[in-house]
């Protein structure tokens, strides 16, 4: 028989826990799914600067770590689990991971958002082998490398200035001049030593070597967005900083989604097209995309959701 909570929410980055927080905290009978990357994108970010309350910043993980202690304070569960289906159709809605079937009479969604691939047919080949999207996770095997990094927002400039601890150089790949990064964080790069720009480019292909079976990335063909022209370069190492997509692919056929698979909630709420079920983070906004505004709204799902048990 599957297993009932009142409220259960999917997804564990600062939305998640911190609608667990309120949740818990409201003596509501609270299960949270941590799903394939517990504790969500800051469990890949080194220091987290801009969160209100830490004056010398803290460490993406330590941060998550001290989250979740503060949901299972309050009660809530973590499981383990991550929820590939869903049935909306009545209450108690349904949910099922890939063992076991679970139902609650409120959901929250804060499943956040993954990193973006260029989806180019080389890239699959030297995934791992010379191709990376976190740059805190696999900078330590690029010592004294030579690293490119793509893209113009936050990410790219975040992810070159910390490749730079290993690196011996670091150029970033942009596909036009004007860049969406902050200008505190462009600042930074540009003024490091160790990175350089190429601008009007995009990687085109990825090219290797395959030594005893095994194959490695060692140069990568560039194109310039202008002109068209290609010309192959040198590299041990590319580093993605190209934004993201949305987690929300189980929800597709039971939630009104975006065209970019956001999940759409009214203005100024949480409440999504089905009522009881909300969208707290990254999942449902394609604007803000930070670790505050996430925990922000995840406070705001709780809410809407404590509400919506009180009048159902
Ligand atoms: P973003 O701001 O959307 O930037 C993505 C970048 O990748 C853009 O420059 C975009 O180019 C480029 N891009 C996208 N698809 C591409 C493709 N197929 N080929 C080549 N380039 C491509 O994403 P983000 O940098 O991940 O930042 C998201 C949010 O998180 C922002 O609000 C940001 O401020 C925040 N953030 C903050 C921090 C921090 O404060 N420490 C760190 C990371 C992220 P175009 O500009 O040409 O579209």
């Amino acid at each position: 028989m599957a297993k009932h909570h009142k409220i259960a929410i999917i997804g564990s980055g600062p939305a998640g826990f911190t609608a667990g927080i309120y949740t818990s905290r409201a003596n509501l009978d609270t299960v949270i799914f941590e799903g394939m990357q517990p504790g969500g994108q800051l469990m890949i970010t080194t220091e987290v600067e801009n969160f209100p309350g830490f004056v010398d910043g803290v460490q993406g993980p330590e941060m998550m770590e001290t989250l979740r202690k503060q949901a299972h304070k309050f009660g809530a569960k973590s499981i383990m689990e991550t929820i590939e289906e869903v049935d909306f159709s009545e209450r108690p809605y349904k949910l099922k991971s890939g063992s076991e079937e679970y139902t609650a009479d409120a959901v929250i969604i804060a499943t956040g958002a993954t990193a973006r691939r260029l989806q180019i047919p080389s890239e699959a080949k030297y995934w791992g082998k010379g191709i990376s999207a976190c740059a805190t996770c696999d900078g330590f095997f690029y010592r004294d490398a030579k690293i490119f990094v793509v893209g113009g927002g936050d990410s790219a400039m975040e992810e070159a200035l910390y490749l730079t601890h290993f690196a011996k150089s670091v150029t970033i790949i942009h596909r036009r001049e004007g860049f969406r990064a902050s200008q505190i964080m462009l600042e930074r790069a540009q003024e490091h030593p160790k990175i350089d720009f190429i601008l009007n480019a995009t990687i085109d292909e990825f090219l290797g070597e395959s030594k005893n079976g095994i194959d490695s990335l060692t140069h990568v063909r560039l194109k310039d967005t202008k002109t068209g022209e290609t010309r192959e370069v040198d590299v041990e190492g590319v580093f993605y900083g190209i934004g993201h997509v949305p987690n929300t692919k189980p929800f597709a056929g039971s939630l009104k989604l975006d065209e970019e698979g956001y999940i759409v909630t009214e203005p100024k709420s949480t409440k999504t097209s089905v009522p009881g079920v909300f969208a707290a983070g990254d999942c449902q906004d394609p604007t803000y995309r930070q670790a505050i505004t996430s925990a922000g709204s995840g406070c705001q799902s709780a809410i809407d959701a404590e509400r919506f048990l009180m009048e159902n």
